[in-house]
This record gives structure tokens, sequence and C-alpha cells, in this order.
């Protein structure tokens, strides 16, 4: 079995009780099925507090009921008044893993903050920007991320499969409609001429000989060509063969001028940006605070706001490269399943620019500083509003079909 992840991925260890943003506090934290039936018979008093503070959410509507009434229905641990897991303990430990040990953790708690895609022949691994510590990790350095496959063999699985290999990975955005068809069958060929452009997209954004800004027109502007071809590979079953690997090399190897591509980044101006982000489904309260926020200070001056961030000392240009490839790497795959490439290369400039959004609003609202702390919010703040979503991530791809 071949592996693909992230160069840091190996690095990653959760920091619990030193996490600044423990994910055990105000999310909803399903039970999977045979978590459930383990639950369900764990005996002595720890089992009796377990059971007591599972319920099951029906998915239709929003009623509750405790368990034993709706077999069909969705569990979950019962969220204390705070929001915190009821096994979070006052030292920001988990008193499931103290008491019963780590193995006894739903799927859950065991795979977040990684998540797993597989396609072409090949798993995917990598870490969700909603945690702390991933994004620690993806921002850490200042080399572009490169990504390592590994070929395992079944002695060394154990180490990157917490349970099993699994699309639907809890927590993260529901990957679950890729399932029905991946067992429908992927088309293996069409897929890795994905993988190949995906692979020229890493080149271009990663190419820093060329400003940031001229990387992205030739990125967008790729992957519209390339859908232009994606779209008569129905009638056409041969014409990725014989024309993707021209067109890949024109946009490595050429300027955005030389191509006469048009300046077409901002995917929305400004404005409509945020207005999108209006339609989404509110995770979380402090998100709405933060929007309401970065409106208000934008809103003032925003080309200001912007040049006073991209021109201080605290701006860091890598961090947006990384962030394009992050997007690229975790969203392109969907493309082998639904062949909406340019979508996907929109949707990775649009949560890029809305994060440039937050960014300059929170440097000028902090009195003209910003930390990595800072850095971390931003990214994390934006990535569990809207990578936690199906819904959101369905859409802004929608919005995005039409810009
Ligand atoms: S958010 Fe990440 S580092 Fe923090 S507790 Fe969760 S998994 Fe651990």
């Amino acid at each position: 079995m071949k592996l693909r992840i992230p160069d840091f991925y190996d690095s990653f260890h959760c920091t619990g009780s030193d996490c600044p943003d423990n994910c055990c506090i105000g999310w909803e934290l399903d039970i999977d099925e045979d978590t459930y039936e383990y639950y369900k018979n764990v005996p002595g008093e720890f089992g009796d507090r377990l059971r007591a503070n599972m319920e099951s959410a029906r998915d239709a509507g929003d009623s509750t009921d405790v368990l034993g009434d709706g077999s069909d229905a969705r569990r979950s641990f019962r969220l204390q008044i705070d929001g915190r897991c009821p096994f979070l303990n006052q030292c920001g430990l988990c008193d499931i893993v103290l008491n019963l040990g780590e193995e006894a953790l739903c799927r859950i708690c065991t795979d977040y903050p990684r998540y797993t895609f597989e396609w072409g022949g090949v798993t995917e691994k990598s870490l969700t920007l909603s945690c702390p510590e991933a994004e620690r990790l993806t921002f850490l350095n200042d080399i572009p991320i490169s990504f390592k496959e590994i070929e395992l063999q079944d002695e060394g699985l154990s180490s990157y499969m917490e349970e099993e290999f699994d699309e639907s990975v809890a927590a993260l955005p529901d990957d679950a409609e890729f399932e029905d068809n991946w067992d429908d069958g992927e088309d293996e060929a069409f897929a890795s001429h994905i993988l190949n452009i995906r692979e020229a997209c890493f080149k271009i954004l990663q190419n820093r000989e060329k400003p940031l800004g001229e990387r992205v027109e030739l990125y967008l502007a790729l992957c519209r060509d390339a859908q232009d071809l994606i779209n008569q590979y129905e009638s056409d079953s041969g014409i990725l063969d014989r024309e993707l690997p021209g067109l890949l090399e024109k946009y490595i190897s050429f300027d955005a001028k030389v191509l006469g591509i048009t300046f077409g980044v901002d995917v929305t101006e400004y404005r409509e940006r945020l207005e999108v982000l209006d339609k989404l489904e509110v995770i979380s309260d402090r998100w709405t605070k933060i929007l309401e926020a970065t409106k208000a200070e934008l809103e003032s001056d925003y080309f200001r706001h912007l040049l006073w961030w991209q021109t201080s000392s605290d701006f860091n240009e890598v961090h947006y490269e990384h962030l394009l490839v992050y997007y690229t790497f975790r969203y392109f795959p969907r493309a082998a399943y639904d062949f909406c490439l340019t979508e996907k290369a929109k949707f990775a400039v649009f949560c890029t620019l809305v994060i440039r959004d937050l960014d300059a609003a929170r440097y000028a609202l902090n009195g003209r500083s910003f930390s990595f702390t800072d850095r971390l919010q931003t990214v994390a703040e934006f990535s569990r509003e809207v990578e936690h979503s199906d819904y959101n991530i369905e859409t802004l791809c929608e919005e995005l079909s039409f810009v």
C-alpha cells in the first residue's frame, strides 16, 4: 500500500492539556457504531458514567433523545453547558483514556486532526488546520512544504492507521459523498491526470522566483485551461493524454505576462468575499464576532489596511503559499470524482484571500502587530468554520462557480 503525507506529518503529537484551543471543547463529538457498542457494555461505575453522558441526536430535526430510543440516530457525547466534553477533566486530560486506555477512544477522537483520502491507488493523509499543533507544524518552516510517498508493508501500517483507512474521518468535512463514487469505481487514468495537474500546481505555487500574485494567476489559469480539457474528456477520452503534458509544461515554464494572462486573482472583491461568508452555517459564535470585527475594521479603508499589513515586518508571504498548497493537496483529489477542478482552485484562492483579510484586520486591531499566535488563530478559526461543514464547503464552491 502506498501512503502520501506532508513532510511534517510524523511530527504531530497532540499537546493535550497544553493545547490553547482544545478540540474537546465546543465540538460535537460523534460516537461511531463500533465504539458505541463497546461503550454500551463497559462494566462498572465508569461504564455507567459513559452511558449517562451519551445521547442520540436524530438527523431529522434537532430533537435529541436519550440512548435506547432511536436506533437510527447519530450518537454523541452530551456536552456540558460550557461546551466541554464530559470526559475532559479539570487537568485537561481525558478520563476515558485514563480509565480505559487510548484504544477505547471513539474514532473522531482517535483520528482528529488527521484526515484520510484514498484516490489514484494511494492513501493520502494530512492534518487539518483547525488544530493548533497541526497548524504550528504547517507554518513552522519557511521552506516549501513537500510530500513524501511511503510504500507500506503490513507491519508498517499500524503506525499510520488509527483503526482503518476511511474517507469519512470524523470531525472533518464529511467526505462520505465521495465514498459512493469510490464504491462505483474510480477512473484511475483520470485520477492520474488530476495528480499530474496538482503536481504542476505545487511547482507553480512554490516557484519563489515569481511574486505570489503571479503564481496564483498562473495556478488559476492552468486550472481553467485544464478544466476545458476535462470537459471534453467524456467525449474524447484521449484528450488529456494528448494535450495535458504540453499544457502543464507551458504553465510551469512561462511567466503570466508572456502567456498574456490578465490578473484574475481577486475571486471576488473583498466586500463580496466577506459577504459570501454570511451565507454559511455558523459553527461557533466566536466566528460571528470575528467576522463582524473584520468587516468593521476593513470597511474604513480596505486598501490602506492591506498595505499596512503587507508591508509590515510581521507579514510572511510564505504562510499564504503554504495555505494554497494545503488547500490544493487536500481538495484537488475530489476533482477525480466530480470533475470540477476549477472550483477547487478558486476555493483554495478564496480561502487564502479571506485569511489574508482576517490577518489585515487583526493586525490593525492589535495596534499594528501580529504574532505567530495570531497566525494560528486566524487560520484555525477559519478552518473550524469552513472546513468542518460540508454545507459550508458546498455553498462556497457553488458561489465561486459563478465567479
Ligand atoms: S486541537 Fe489538536 S493539539 Fe489540541 S487537543 Fe485537539 S488534537 Fe490535541
